[in-house]
């Protein structure tokens, strides 16, 4: 059997991978995307987006990453179901497998294959995702306004996660396991200085409490065995986000925490005709709408590669 060659190559289904592929398409090289094991990303386990522009009355995350898709499809993005399971970006054409038994080639690559958030690992988390649990104040803060939440975590993201909430909300009770916080030193000082936010130090989150939505947290000081029940409607997780960039890590540079180091300015990696763009290569905005930007981006910058080498 003939290997497919592939110009362009986008692995990853999120904002970043679908605006790719729009304007891979437009462009005329023939993008094939291959949406991986959660198809339109994580805005898919997101309820409403409502700070997207052009959506003036919000909209589903599963119905925006539908129409993205649509759009990309109607200027003839191929889409398909699989997984990229490896990547040889030493070979060129790249070699790519899918699902672990269809061999590809591609001239050039996009990694749209995002981030995902980390979990605490409840069963009470789980069955209450979207119904009051979430890993995105950005995202679901607004459902919350004057009410009284918690946000686990001590990182920068839960420092910044508790003070944007801190604007919106009643009261934020931040859950942090030990007892100092792991965020930079100026983040520490706004939250701690924020009137309504108060911090839970030595807690651990025992369990996440209500039936269908979120009606409160159950919570253990681990140096004083001490368990508090704290009435809340909205519980953020914030305790770090893991890209989704394993299988490239034999090629393409990354951080200590795995995001893909792209040069500054553009969408390219240490890999000439290897692009990334959305959350596998930026673990500050983290937004659909910067992530479709970088994906735009990488589309523009792997045809102009296209170009140079002169495949048409
Ligand atoms: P981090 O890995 O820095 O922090 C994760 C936090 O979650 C830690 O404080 C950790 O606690 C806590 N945690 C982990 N597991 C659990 C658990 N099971 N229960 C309770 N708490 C838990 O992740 P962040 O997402 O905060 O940050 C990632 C990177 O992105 C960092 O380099 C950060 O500086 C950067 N960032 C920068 C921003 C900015 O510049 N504006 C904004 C957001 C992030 P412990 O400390 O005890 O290990």
């Amino acid at each position: 059997m003939t290997t497919e060659i592939i110009k362009c190559l986008i692995i990853g289904s999120g904002p970043a991978g679908y605006t790719a592929a729009i304007y891979a398409a437009r462009a005329g090289i023939k993008p094939i995307l291959y949406q991986g094991s959660q198809p339109g990303g994580q805005l898919t386990i997101t309820s409403d987006v409502e700070n997207y522009p052009g959506y003036p009355k919000g909209i589903n995350g599963p119905s925006m990453m539908m129409d993205f898709q649509a759009q990309a499809e109607r200027f003839g993005a191929d889409i398909r179901d699989g997984m990229v399971t490896s990547v040889d970006f030493n070979s060129y054409p790249f070699k790519v497998t899918v699902d672990e038994s269809i061999d590809l080639q591609a001239y050039s690559v996009i990694i749209s294959t995002g981030a995902s958030a980390k979990w605490l690992g409840l069963p009470s988390e789980q069955r209450l995702n979207s119904h009051g649990v979430s890993a995105c104040a950005v995202c679901d803060g607004f459902f919350y306004r004057g009410m009284e939440v918690a946000v686990v975590g001590a990182g920068d993201t839960a420092a910044e996660e508790a003070s944007y909430l801190a604007n919106l909300c009643k009261k934020v009770n931040l859950l942090v396991r030990r007892g100092e916080m792991r965020a930079s030193k100026f983040m520490q000082e706004r939250v701690q200085n924020l009137p309504n936010v108060q911090i839970w130090w030595n807690t651990e989150t025992e369990e996440i409490l209500g039936e269908h939505e979120v009606e409160g947290v159950r919570v253990r000081n681990n140096k004083t065995g001490e368990i508090s029940t704290i009435p809340i409607k909205g519980f953020f997780v914030a305790i770090g986000h893991q890209p989704n960039t394993g299988i490239f890590k034999d090629f393409i540079n990354m951080d200590e925490t795995g995001y893909i180091k792209t040069i500054a300015g553009s969408t390219k990696t240490n890999i000439e005709g290897v692009f990334a763009a959305g959350d596998a290569q930026d673990n500050v905005y983290r937004q659909a709408v910067t992530a479709a930007g970088t994906g735009c981006m990488a589309a523009l910058d792997a045809e102009r590669f296209l170009a140079m080498k002169g495949i048409h």
